[in-house]
């Protein structure tokens, strides 16, 4: 009998227990989501120059963080001394700052210009070296190459160290488009019904090898590529093991990673060899640019929804990119901004900061206010 009460008195405790548990994984919740609600965070990318002053920066700044944006990602062109001398401007005026790197296309590299065969080579056999797909700054280095990852991954690791950022933002971390975006194609008299081998990379020797001892055989030979799944699937690889080394060395530094992406993961396989799924990164920041892709405005809810959708159960949270030349009146911003929100983005960053006229500013501090 006695050993019978002290069975159910066990029970009882251990279901207790069970339940409390259970409380605090949902208030631990709860608390999460309260957070992640309050602090739907507004973003500019900018493009920085040694030419300007701290003065200039300061006033830019301040006319941001007085319109309630809360964070600049800054293009530098990977000059960490640039960025040193701009991030506590930036950081005066109360904004966080992200690092912004041209990741595997890098225009006018210097260095990687005195190594020829660091550089994509199209199925044609031409390397973006000298012969570049749709526009001369369309310079795509290698992934696979251990010296191309490595110079990087080095320049990575230049702006990691910089005090005071929140992350290293990689950008064309990726291929070079095999399919230029729609609303794109008539500006280049181009059309793309196919994958053309004059936009697919990367047929290097390097990444013919390696493939090869993978899978036995040579994406040179393979009469179809566009069907053959592995040879995709080794470009997609190739990507995302740039930006999982990239990720190790901003968190060496206490920085985080993030990414300026296509629009949502299916989209960006399809069109640039991206797949952000498989990413391990902190943020993304997929780039919903309707007016490239001849899209309406509710496009930008739709997109949003399915990156969030399938980098939830990652952490990985989304801010939604919004391309500002395409809008035709604040009230479509406003849409936009909504948009984001109501379909899971933790944030909206615009394209460019510049771009903001002082209506669209009045919008965005209107609009933030109208969240809280
Ligand atoms: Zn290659």
């Amino acid at each position: 009998m006695k050993l019978h009460k002290l069975l159910i008195f066990i029970v009882v405790l251990s279901i207790f227990s069970c339940a409390t548990k259970e409380e605090d994984k949902k208030s631990n919740k709860v608390t999460k989501e309260l957070t992640a609600e309050n602090s739907f965070e507004f973003g500019v990318w900018i493009t920085a120059n040694n030419d300007r002053a701290n003065e200039d920066y300061a006033q830019e700044f301040e006319k941001y963080k007085s319109a309630g944006i809360d964070e600049v990602l800054i293009n530098t062109g990977t000059d960490p001394e640039l960025l040193k001398r701009i991030v506590p401007i930036a950081k005066e005026e109360g904004l966080k700052v992200h690092a912004w790197i041209m990741t595997m296309n890098r225009p006018g590299d210097t260095i990687a210009l005195q190594h020829p065969e660091w550089y994509a080579v199209s199925k044609e056999g031409k390397s973006c070296f000298d012969t570049r797909p749709y526009v001369g700054y369309y310079q795509w280095l290698c992934p696979t190459r251990k010296e191309s990852r490595n110079h990087i991954l080095g320049l990575v690791e230049g702006l990691a160290k910089v005090e005071g950022i929140e992350s290293v933002h990689l950008d064309y971390i990726r291929f070079s488009d095999i399919f230029l975006p729609i609303g794109l194609l008539p500006k280049y008299d181009l059309v793309q019904d196919e994958e053309l081998p004059e936009y697919d990379f990367c047929y290097c020797d390097v990444c013919v090898s390696e493939f090869e001892k993978i899978h036995h055989k040579n994406p040179r030979e393979i009469e179809n590529t566009a069907i053959d799944m592995e040879w995709k699937q080794f470009r997609l690889n190739a990507v995302r093991n740039v930006v999982n080394d990239a990720y190790k060395i901003a968190h060496k530094y206490n920085k985080n990673l993030t990414a300026a992406v296509f629009p949502y993961p299916e989209m960006a396989d399809h069109m640039v060899r991206q797949r952000w799924d498989k990413w391990t990164i902190d943020e993304v920041y997929p780039m919903i640019y309707h007016g490239f892709y001849n899209e309406e405005i509710d496009w930008i809810g739709f997109a949003t929804k399915q990156g969030v959708e399938d980098v939830k159960d990652k952490e990985i949270g989304v801010n939604t990119g919004i391309y500002m030349p395409p809008f035709k009146s604040s009230e479509e911003v406003k849409q936009a901004i909504l948009l984001a929100k109501e379909n899971g983005a933790k944030g909206v960053t615009f394209f460019d900061g510049p771009a903001l006229t002082d209506d669209y500013l009045k919008t965005i501090k209107e609009t933030k206010e109208s969240l809280k």
